[in-house]
């Protein structure tokens, strides 16, 4: 028998005990115009990722929560400015209890409300913005070329003082004040 899917809002609160004791699978997209802290990372042009939770009761009735996020966010490249693709592909195994004293420094928990119900929403948001890059940049970014690398400065000054010739136009210059005292 497979697990039962249920379609639901993350804002919802959720029935962890319930939803474990039949090991329920939530799976559900997410909007970034709705989470306002990933909204002013991601374009507004990305498609909602997909969000699957899947609950059990492990063999000591513990509740678990295994969260799988899927998507494409799309950042702006702090290089050149442009929008850039960042796929996103993360589970995460989560321990769910009642009580922090429980909980080991080693796993990923959920904490219940006093009514044993758990609300998703943070928890998504939390793990895409952890999945997204302090600094986006395109792999292969087109103005790479263009920007000095810090370990070779001196190779950038040379590219500059080729291009700046302050007496490039003084050839020209000449030769038109010539004409002119000509036609006099
Ligand atoms: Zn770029």
């Amino acid at each position: 028998m497979s697990a039962p899917e249920h379609r639901s809002d993350l804002n919802a609160r959720i029935d962890a005990r319930r939803w474990a004791d039949r090991g329920s699978i939530l799976k559900t997209s997410v909007h970034f115009d709705r989470m306002q802290r990933l909204a002013t990372v991601v374009d507004a042009s990305s498609q909602p990722c997909q969000v699957e939770i899947q609950f059990s009761l492990d063999p000591h009735q513990q509740i678990r929560a295994r969260l799988h996020v899927q998507g494409i966010l799309r950042l702006s490249c702090q290089r050149c400015l442009e929008l850039m693709d960042w796929a996103v592909d993360e589970t995460i195994d989560f321990r769910v209890m009642q009580d922090e004293a429980q909980v080991r420094d080693d796993e990923d928990y959920l904490l219940m409300d006093e009514e044993g119900c758990l609300m998703l929403a943070d928890v998504v948001e939390d793990e895409l913005l952890l999945s997204v890059p302090m600094i986006p940049r395109h792999e292969h970014c087109t103005l790479a070329g263009l920007v000095a690398k810090p370990d070779d400065p001196g190779q950038f000054r040379d590219h500059a003082s080729e291009r700046v010739r302050p007496f490039a136009g003084l050839g020209a210059l000449l030769s038109e004040n010539l004409s002119e005292k000509k036609d006099t």
